[in-house]
């Protein structure tokens, strides 16, 4: 049972008591904070917020509470009903809405559920604004409308429509041109609201869809995060099916990976890595992703001419280095891809069409795309650490000893070696640190996980 406040939002489980789960009164208070904020910060009298969900179970629920509070507050809602995040993020903008808030805990189980809350633009409030909200909440300092200045609501099912026309009409898309190679493509959707839009999205763009877990009903089939240990169903049926390709997404539609027609993983981090393939190869442009991600998106860029730069950890984060740098496309090794011609914001509908483009102009099978781009090894490791110990001291003396390498420490460390990786980071919510390494063999990237492991123990004394 758990319910994590921090600066990005609120997230917890399901059921239990006040305070340290996700219950009604804990989601009504949040909920409330955001309103209030939004007051201060747009300093309008009217305010208009977009609401969508993903299909889990608790989402209905979550979605009347946080809907009644804002009309309590005087707001008047879009409510969308059944949606994705990216889609959320693209009409905010489209109804001249202040704000947004979509009800999803991503790729977490069940159990949990969360708000993700959106700015006028339809983009993740920064670290100051969450700050001020969660100082809101904590408060509990709200003042609600009146019995004639309540908000309305409005529902609008249009957007999953309206968010594939504005796919379709983006100029590096040509709709004609995958239609003609008449894709076969199977698509696991987790039960969610994935399971609408990406199959709605191939068929509008020519292509033979195979649902699998394609319902909307929150019942996930397997765990929803898309790694290659919770994928064995859809592996199996594209190579049953003779598809083309597999594609899977998170709950809430931002996080996208494909499966290779041998039934392979394209993997999560190649994602990013095609799509962008695609998009340098018709703009010429700088990229982004967080620290974490595959090397390989950045000798891609370097063979089409382009800059990469690394950005610290979180959508937020990236999505600044983008409009930083003037990055024409970034995003997340974990399948976020972020095309600024849409939208500055994590959209698999977007990474969807694009990756069909790259095949359809291309030719071969994805096996072979795959195939053709540099090859990494990923290793992902933790240590578990005892909460008295000096967490940071440890990181920095890890610094200190390789200040001569390329170190990063904008989040963590980061030591890029020439030939691999490592990136450290500790948890805000245990006492743990994440070692990520990425080589040029999982042989290596193990070796080179296990020697810092080795390193930390010896500096903590373990
Ligand atoms: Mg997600």
């Amino acid at each position: 049972m758990t319910l994590i406040k921090s600066i990005s939002g609120i997230r917890g489980t399901i059921g239990g008591s006040t305070g340290d789960n996700l219950t009604p009164i804990d989601a009504v208070k949040f909920a409330a904070a955001y309103g209030t904020w939004l007051k201060q910060y747009a300093q309008k009298e009217e305010l208009k917020v977009v609401i969508g969900r993903d299909a889990r179970l608790s989402g209905e629920m979550i979605q009347n509470l946080v809907v009644s509070t804002l009309v309590g507050l005087g707001i008047d809602v879009i409510d969308l009903g059944l949606s994705t995040t990216p889609t959320v993020e693209i009409a905010v903008p489209i109804e001249g809405a202040d704000g947004g808030i979509i009800l999803t805990a991503s790729h977490n189980p069940k159990e949990w559920n969360a708000l993700k809350l959106l700015n006028e633009k339809g983009e993740f409030l920064d670290a100051e604004q969450g700050a001020l909200i969660l100082g809101l909440a904590e408060k509990e300092a709200f003042d609600f409308a009146e019995v004639d200045d309540l908000g309305s609501i409005v529902r609008n099912d249009a957007y999953i429509d309206i968010h594939i026309d504005e796919v379709l009409k983006l100029p590096l898309v040509d709709a004609n041109t995958i239609r003609a190679k008449k894709f076969k493509v199977v698509v696991d959707g987790v039960n969610s609201t994935g399971g609408i839009a990406i199959p709605k999205l191939l068929k509008e763009l020519g292509a033979e869809v195979i649902e699998l877990y394609c319902d909307p009903t929150g019942h996930f089939p397997h765990n929803p995060e898309p790694l290659k240990e919770h994928l064995g169903d859809i592996c199996g049926l594209v190579v049953k099916e003779g598809a083309d390709f597999g594609i899977v997404v998170d709950p809430d539609v931002d996080r996208l990976a494909f499966i290779s027609n041998d039934g392979e993983m394209f993997g999560e981090e190649y994602t990013l890595v095609a799509c962008a393939d695609y998009v340098l190869g018709k703009t010429k442009g700088n990229t982004v992703s967080n620290l974490s991600s595959s090397r390989a998106l950045r000798d891609i860029t370097q063979q089409h001419g382009g800059t990469y730069e690394a950005a610290a950890v979180g959508e937020v984060n990236v999505v600044a280095k983008m409009k930083a740098t003037d990055a024409i496309i970034g995003g997340e090794g974990n399948g976020g891809i972020i095309y600024p011609e849409s939208h500055y914001g994590r959209d698999s509908l977007v990474g969807t069409a694009l990756f069909l483009m790259l095949l359809a102009e291309k030719g071969g099978t994805v096996a072979e795309l795959r195939a053709s781009y540099p090859s990494y090894f990923m290793s992902k490791n933790k240590i578990q650490l005892t909460p008295e110990l000096d967490v940071d001291g440890i990181l920095n003396a890890i610094a200190e000893k390789y200040k001569d390498e390329d170190v990063s420490t904008i989040d963590g460390v980061k030591i890029d070696f020439p030939q691999n990786w490592v990136h450290l980071r500790k948890s805000n919510t245990e006492p743990i640190i994440r070692i990520y390494t990425e080589a040029k063999s999982q042989k290596e990237a193990d070796g080179l996980a296990e020697r810092i492991i080795g390193q930390i123990k010896e500096i903590a004394n373990l």
